[in-house]
C-alpha cells in the first residue's frame, strides 16, 4: 500500500452568496484545480464557513429552483436549515444532521433558514455537495433522506485520538447510513489534540479533504480551518493529525467516467438531454412548489 500524497492545499477564495442565505466558499468546480471531472463523482462543493447571521423575520435563502440529474447533499455543522420539494421530500436539519436530496428526473426545491433561527439569529455553517448520479439513475424517480446525527456510524480511533464519523461509505467496517448510486465515502474526522487516524481508500478514488475546524497535518503538510486538501490518485493510504481540536470532512468516491453536460441546476450526460431538462422545466414537467 503507497501513501497517497497532496496535489494542492487550495485557500477559500472570497465568498459569495447564493440566495441571501449562503455565504459560500466554492472549492468545486470553480476553482481551476478543481473542476467538476477532477472531483468526480462529487461535482460541485460550496462551503458556507462559520458566520453570524442576524435575526430577521423573513427567512433568508433560496427560493424555488429546479434539479436534475444528480444529488444535493447538505450537511449542518451549525444553524438550522429548511429544506421542501415538490415529490413531497423535507425537512429541517441542525447540528450534525445530513439532508441527502436525489433530484434525479427532477425536483423543484427550496432552501432556507428555519424559522426559529431566522428569528433569533445566530452562527450558520453548511457544506453544500453536488453528488453525480451515474447515467442509468439519472432519470430515476426523486428521492430524500432525512439523516440525524444519531443515525451516523461511528468508529471510536484507539488512544482518544477521537473518532470517525460515517454519513456515507464505510470506515474499518463501519458503515453510513447514506444510500448512494455509486461506491463513496463520505466522513468527518474528529479528533482531538494530538489524534491521529489513517484513511484507506482505491488509489483510483477521488479523494478530498475540508478542515471544518482545528487544524491538522495530511501527512506532512498542515492544512487549517477553509482549506481544502485535493489529494493526489497515486496510492491508498494518508494520514491526518490534529494539531488542536479538529473536525475534517473526508471525501472519497469512484469517477463515474462519463461524459458531463452541465448548466445552472442541470447535469445531464449530453446537450440534447440538458436541452430537454430546459424544456421539461419550462413545459412544467417539474410538477409544482409554492415559493
Ligand atoms: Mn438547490
Amino acid at each position: 500500500m503507497a501513501t497517497r500524497s497532496i496535489e494542492a492545499v487550495v485557500t477559500p477564495r472570497p465568498p459569495h452568496y447564493v440566495g441571501d442565505g449562503f455565504r459560500v466558499h466554492n472549492f468545486i468546480p470553480s476553482d481551476q484545480r478543481l473542476n467538476m471531472i477532477r472531483m468526480d463523482p462529487f461535482i460541485m462543493l460550496d462551503y458556507n464557513a462559520r458566520f453570524y447571521f442576524p435575526p430577521s423575520e423573513k427567512p433568508r435563502g433560496v427560493g424555488v429552483h429546479p434539479h436534475r440529474g444528480f444529488e444535493t447533499v447538505t450537511i449542518a455543522y451549525a444553524g438550522k436549515v429548511a429544506h421542501h420539494d415538490s415529490s413531497g421530500g423535507g425537512g429541517v436539519i441542525g447540528e450534525g444532521d445530513v439532508q441527502w436530496m436525489t433530484a434525479a428526473s427532477g425536483v423543484l426545491h427550496k432552501e432556507y433558514h428555519e424559522e426559529q433561527f431566522s428569528k433569533e439569529g445566530g452562527d450558520f455553517q453548511m457544506v453544500q455537495l453536488w453528488v453525480n448520479l451515474p447515467a442509468k439513475h439519472k432519470m430515476d424517480p426523486p428521492g430524500y433522506q432525512g439523516i440525524k446525527a444519531s443515525d451516523m456510524g461511528r468508529h471510536t480511533l484507539h488512544d482518544g485520538a477521537g473518532e470517525v464519523e460515517v454519513i456515507a461509505g464505510d470506515f474499518r467496517g463501519t458503515a453510513g447510513p447514506a444510500k448512494t448510486f455509486s461506491p463513496l465515502h463520505m466522513q468527518h474526522a474528529r479528533l482531538n489534540a494530538g489524534g491521529e487516524v489513517e484513511f484507506e481508500f482505491p488509489a483510483h478514488f477521488n479523494t478530498a479533504l475540508l478542515v471544518i475546524e482545528g487544524s491538522v497535518q495530511v501527512n506532512d503538510r498542515n492544512a487549517d480551518a477553509s482549506q481544502f486538501v485535493l489529494m493526489a490518485n497515486n496510492g491508498e493510504r494518508f494520514t491526518i493529525r490534529a494539531t488542536e481540536k479538529s473536525v475534517v470532512l473526508v471525501l472519497s468516491g469512484e469517477p463515474l467516467r462519463e461524459p458531463i453536460a452541465a448548466h445552472g441546476p442541470f447535469v445531464m450526460n449530453s446537450r440534447e438531454e440538458l436541452i430537454q431538462a430546459f424544456e421539461d422545466f419550462n413545459t412544467g414537467k417539474f410538477g409544482y412548489l409554492e415559493d
